[in-house]
């Protein structure tokens, strides 16, 4: 079994066209160099991932992936782009779900899940992001919209997909707001996310990030939990500077348990 790999995910939302990915890549390469047990991965607009995989090939440690796709491989969806058109400008990953997704775009559980599903049929890691707005976290509803946004995807996929499935804890009040849930919170969803997965026999297969205005002064603090396997940043990672300093402040923090949960090669 391998160490658990510690993962930093950059979310650039819709920032950074093809030049300016060209232009952070050739900054922060110099900044760090690959880590055993530590991944780095990027999520530009689908645009630029064409042009920031260029720039960053060569590095093991690093993969870019799509933040939103198709679950169709191609035919009448204007304005849609399908996995196999971001694989092959070198897309690796897609996020599934980001809650600007479901609460901007009003995309739905089942879209999620059918996105995911056709992500692995395609060879790409999904990484599926869950969590609750301030009114259901307010309202003591938490644990219902986690549980009830994991059902969708649990119920499209088989057991053995979960081996190349990453999920991500988001609280949506804690996202671009500058609040961010302290470590016993984020610990103790990312346990009841396990609880769930638990109750499927996939408890120990899938790395559990954590977002939500995360920093690098206070990246090490969340990281001290280690229900966290890593974390998906949007604003703290646009900078090359800033994004270098929260990966070097979060993989110093961080000892990592030996264990399992699959090969993750993304
Ligand atoms: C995100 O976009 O997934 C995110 C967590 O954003 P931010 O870090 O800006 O809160």
């Amino acid at each position: 079994m391998m160490d658990r790999p510690l993962i930093f995910a950059a979310n650039w939302k819709m920032n950074h066209g093809p030049g300016e990915a060209r232009a952070f890549a050739r900054k922060f390469l110099p900044l760090t160099s690959p880590l055993q047990g530590r991944r780095l991965w990027f999520f530009p607009p689908a645009v630029s991932i064409g042009a920031l995989s260029e720039a960053l090939h060569g590095r093991p440690d690093i993969t870019v992936g799509a933040q939103n796709v198709h679950w169709e491989p191609k035919g009448a969806f204007t304005g849609g782009i399908s996995i196999p058109m971001v694989a092959e400008v070198g897309a690796r990953l897609t996020l599934v779900g980001h809650s600007e997704r479901r609460h901007l775009f009003g995309e739905t559980d089942e879209q999620v899940a059918r996105k995911t599903r056709a992500a692995l049929k395609a060879g790409i890691t999904p990484l599926v992001c869950v969590g609750e707005t301030l009114a259901e976290r307010d309202g003591g509803r938490t644990e219902q919209v986690i549980v009830r946004q994991l059902a969708s995807v649990i119920q499209a996929l088989q057991i053995e997909d979960w081996d190349k499935v990453v999920l991500a804890y988001e609280p949506v009040w804690a996202i671009g707001t500058g609040k961010n849930a302290t470590p016993d919170d984020a610990a103790q969803i990312h346990e009841l996310i396990r609880m769930e997965l638990g109750r499927h026999e996939i408890r120990n297969r899938v790395p559990i990030l954590y977002g939500g205005s995360v920093n690098a002064g206070n990246v090490a603090w969340l990281l001290t939990r280690p229900q966290l396997d890593g974390v998906l940043v949007g604003g703290a990672s646009l900078d090359p500077d800033t994004w270098a300093e929260l990966v070097d402040q979060g993989s110093r923090a961080k000892v990592r348990p030996s264990g399992g949960y699959g090969v993750l090669e993304a």
